[in-house]
């Protein structure tokens, strides 16, 4: 096992795609790292370098001490799966199992006793007399693990291993997997476009955007502090609710603009944001889950922010109800106001996730609430600003 490093790693592809961007990066011995983005962001790309099934156009990669990137994949002890698990069809899982050892000119009690290790730790047994084409999707993701493992690589790459499963199967194959990288203490890096996975899986999540890192941290800081508005759009189910805004701070008085209503904020907080001034476009940022339904009827609780929005459509899951909704064009409205005017302009549209079955319907008029300590701010080049 081992650590994996990077260290200001560039790769251009021979079209000029300009696929990773000065990544430096590490991976301790034993971690679960998990690199997520959207598709195109590059990170097949980085695994790929790592494997040395690409060639580095400047930088480093380290896998222990050693320095890597003049040495052919074999020479690397790592192990790659990928998303079409790629098992020889017309071999059995056994044989499948037996592929790389033999390619290596292991012993045989060697392959017998690796093949016995890695089927016991993935429940193989009974499957070992089968070929591919018997066996469940899940099973065949199974194997495929086994043949990476049989050789204990020093570094487990996973690219999209869950991809061709269906939803069902993924969730629990994503649980063996983190099961078996907490047996087995090897030290992963595991590819996805999908930050559920990633949030589930990783000891620590690094974003990706067009060829860059964005942030590497662990789950929990990614949730509370994402590092700028693209990581704070890209992560959470459903993501964050993001918006234009003018940070208005007077007299100890602090507003901010939310189309053509104005929330007041504590002035304590609005100071940290706008301290260049008394004035400040930025990004601000609500997550759907801190967005509640206010009761018109009472006075809402102390220091919370009131939104007049108009539902768009709803969606019921049975324990929670996804509002999606428009902010609507004009002050809250007081109680008991006609709906507001469809053409109002729906320009600022949130997803409220609101808990249990909620009786909302498509036009009507809602006032959300938003305590304003769930507020996130970013400047106007995307960076976080005040956490
Ligand atoms: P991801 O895994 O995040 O979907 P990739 O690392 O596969 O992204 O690709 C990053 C970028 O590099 C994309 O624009 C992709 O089209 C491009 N790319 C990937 N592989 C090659 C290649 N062999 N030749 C040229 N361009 C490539």
């Amino acid at each position: 096992m081992a650590r994996v490093e990077l260290e200001h790693v560039d790769k251009t592809y021979p079209n000029g795609v300009r696929a990773v961007v000065d990544c430096s990066l590490s991976v301790e011995d034993g971690e679960l790292l998990v690199l997520v983005g959207p598709s195109g962001c590059g990170k097949s790309t980085v695994l790929r370098l790592v494997a040395g099934l690409e060639d580095l156009t400047a930088g480093t990669v380290r896998i222990g001490d050693t320095v890597v990137n003049a040495l052919p994949p074999q020479a690397r002890n790592v192990a790659m799966v990928f998303q079409d698990y790629a098992l020889y069809p017309q071999m059995t899982v056994r044989r499948n199992l037996e592929f790389p050892l033999r390619m290596r000119g292991a012993a045989r009690a060697e392959i017998a006793a690796q093949v016995a290790r890695v089927a016991a730790l993935l429940d193989l047994g009974p499957l070992l007399d089968r070929l591919p084409r018997q066996l469940s999707g899940g099973q065949r993701q199974r194997v495929a693990m086994g043949r990476a493992l049989v050789r204990e690589p020093a570094v487990s790459l996973l690219d999209e291993p869950l991809s061709n499963l269906d939803a069902k199967l993924r969730v629990q194959v994503r649980a063996e997997i983190g099961e078996l990288q907490e047996r087995t203490k090897t030290t992963m890096m595991y590819v996805t476009h999908d930050q559920v996975e990633a949030m589930t899986l990783g000891h620590r999540v690094a974003v990706m955007d067009k060829g860059r890192l964005q942030q590497v941290a662990t789950p929990r800081e990614i949730y509370d502090a994402p590092a700028n508005a693209f990581v704070a759009g890209f992560m959470g189910n459903p993501p964050m609710n993001l918006f234009p805004t003018v940070l208005r701070v007077d007299e100890g008085d602090a507003t901010l603009t939310l189309g053509a209503q104005t929330i007041a904020i504590p002035s304590t907080q609005a100071s940290v944001v706008a301290a260049g001034g008394r004035e400040r476009p930025l990004t601000a940022g609500i997550r759907p889950e801190h967005l509640r339904l206010a009761d018109a009827r009472t006075s809402p609780s102390p220091g919370a922010a009131s939104i007049a929005a108009v539902v768009e459509h709803v969606e019921w899951l049975g324990h929670e109800t996804l509002a999606y909704v428009h902010v609507a064009d004009d002050a809250v409205p007081p109680h008991g106001r006609a709906p507001a005017s469809p053409a109002a302009s729906p320009s600022i549209r949130f997803v409220a996730r609101l808990p249990g079955m909620q009786a909302l319907s498509a036009g009507a008029p809602i006032t959300l609430a938003v305590d304003p300590p769930h507020l996130h701010f970013f400047a106007e080049d995307g960076q976080a600003l005040g956490r």
